[in-house]
C-alpha cells in the first residue's frame, strides 16, 4: 500500500492525500489517507510529498531498430524533405538494412534498452510497430522479438508491413504480399495492423486493401494518417472501426466528422511534427468535434528520436494547444483507449496494478501539471506494473 501519496492523477482528474492498495495484480482500493489502514499481508511505501500516476502508456512507437539515421537528421537539416529521403532509398529503408544486418540478440539488447529507459519515465505500457523488415520472415522476426522481450513492462505489438515499398519491388506484388503471406506470418504476434498511407508510401486504395486484410484476420486497425500529405486515409480507418488515427497534421473536417461518428482516438506525435517541421495538427477542430486526444512519442530514429513520452506531452501542450490536463489524460488514459486496453493507464477500484510515483521538480508543488510544464526527464522514484514492484 502506498500511503499519505500527495496528489494522484486517476487519469481523469487529480485527488489529493490518498492511500492506494495494489492486490492481486490490481488496485484493490483507493482511500483517503487519514481512513486507510494497511492490511497486515501488504507492505507500506510512503508517499509523502510525491506525485501518483496511473503507468504511463506509450501507444505508437517503432522502438525496435538498427543501425544510425544521423546521415538524415543532416540531410533534413541541409533543407532536404523527409518524403524526398524515403523516395530516394534513404530514411525508413536505410534502417531495414541495418535491422537486418543486425542479430536478434542485437535487436533484442536494443529494444530492451529503450524499454528500460521508458519504465525508468513510469512507462508501463509500450505498443511497438514492426516495420523496419518490409519482408515476410523480416516483419514475423521483429514482432517474435518485441513479444519475446517485453518483461518489465507491457508491450503491445502492431504489424506495420506497409511502412514503405522495398526499393526494386513492385508495388501491386509488394501489397499482394503484405495482404497475404506475411499477414499470415505476423498476424499471431501482432493486436493491431496498421498502414502508412502518405506520399512517398501507400495510396489510400492500397491502405483499404491492407487494412480490410488485417480486421479480416482479427487484428485491430490503426492508421499513420494525414501526415506529410492529406491522402483521406483518416476517413477510411474511422470507417473500419480504427482504434486510432495518428499524426493528423493535415486531417479535414470529413476526418474529424467521421473519427468522431466511430469513436477514433485521434493519437498527437509532437516529436514527429518538431523533427519534421511540420504545422500542427487542428486540434481546436478535433477537440470540439469531441475526438479524444491521445499523446505518443512515435520514438524511431529517422522522424522523432524522442523516446521520452514526458518531453511529447509538454510538446503537445507547446507546439499543439493541449491542456496540462489534456496531456495527462493523453499519455495515460485516452492513450490506453487507442491501444484497445480496459483498466489501463487509469488508477481507480479495479483498474491494473500499474503505478509511477514521481518526486515534484525541486522547490515545486506535488501538483501532476508540473510534470508536464517541466519538459522532460522525469524519472520515477517508484514503479509497479500488474502489482509487482519493478522500479
Ligand atoms: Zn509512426
Amino acid at each position: 500500500m502506498v500511503r499519505s501519496l500527495s496528489a494522484l492523477w486517476t487519469g481523469s482528474a487529480v485527488v489529493r492525500d490518498v492511500a492506494v492498495l495494489l492486490r492481486a495484480g490490481r488496485v484493490e482500493a483507493i482511500t483517503p489517507d487519514r481512513e486507510a489502514k494497511c492490511p497486515n499481508d501488504a507492505e507500506e511505501f510512503d508517499g509523502t510529498g510525491l506525485i501518483g500516476m496511473p503507468g504511463l502508456v506509450d501507444c505508437h512507437t517503432h522502438a525496435i531498430w538498427a543501425g544510425t539515421r544521423l546521415g538524415d537528421f543532416v540531410r533534413r537539416l541541409g533543407g532536404e524533405s523527409y518524403a524526398g529521403i524515403l523516395e530516394g532509398g534513404g530514411g525508413i529503408h536505410t534502417t531495414v538494412r541495418a535491422t537486418g544486418e543486425a542479430s536478434e540478440a542485437e535487436l533484442t539488447a536494443l529494444f530492451r534498452a529503450r524499454l528500460g529507459a521508458m519504465l525508468d519515465r513510469g512507462v508501463c505500457t509500450v505498443e511497438v510497430k514492426s516495420g523496419y523488415g518490409l519482408a515476410i520472415e523480416a516483419e514475423s522476426r521483429l514482432l517474435r522479438i518485441a513479444v519475446a522481450a517485453a518483461g518489465g513492462q507491457r508491450v503491445q505489438t502492431t504489424f506495420l508491413g506497409a511502412h514503405a515499398i522495398p526499393p526494386g519491388r513492385d508495388r501491386n506484388a509488394y501489397v499482394d504480399e503484405v495482404c497475404g503471406p506475411m499477414l499470415a506470418a505476423c498476424a499471431p504476434f501482432a493486436s493491431a495492423i496498421d498502414v502508412y498511407c502518405d506520399r512517398g508510401a501507400f495510396t489510400l486504395a492500397e491502405a483499404e486493401r491492407i487494412l480490410k486484410a488485417g480486421k479480416a484476420a482479427g487484428l485491430a486497425v490503426k492508421a499513420h494518417a494525414e501526415q506529410v500529405e492529406f491522402t483521406g486515409v483518416a476517413a477510411l480507418a474511422a470507417r473500419l472501426g480504427a482504434l486510432s488515427c495518428d499524426h493528423l497534421e493535415r486531417i479535414d473536417d470529413a476526418g474529424i466528422a467521421a473519427m468522431a461518428e466511430f469513436g477514433t482516438i485521434a493519437v498527437l506525435l509532437p516529436g514527429a511534427m518538431l523533427y519534421l517541421r511540420d504545422p500542427a495538427p487542428p486540434v481546436a477542430k478535433l477537440r470540439a468535434a469531441g475526438v479524444p486526444l491521445a499523446v505518443a512519442t512515435d520514438f524511431n530514429p529517422g522522424s522523432s528520436p524522442v523516446g521520452d513520452l514526458w518531453t511529447c506531452a509538454t510538446l503537445a501542450c507547446l507546439t499543439m494547444g493541449l491542456t496540462p490536463e489534456e496531456a495527462l489524460a493523453g499519455i495515460t488514459s485516452v492513450a490506453a483507449r487507442a491501444l484497445g486496453l480496459p483498466g489501463v493507464g487509469v488508477v481507480e477500484t479495479g483498474s491494473v496494478g500499474d503505478l509511477a510515483l514521481f518526486q515534484p521538480p525541486p522547490g515545486e508543488i506535488a501538483d501532476p501539471r508540473v510534470l508536464v510544464q517541466y519538459m522532460g526527464g522525469h524519472l520515477a522514484k517508484a514503479v509497479w506494473v500488474g502489482g509487482e514492484r519493478v522500479r
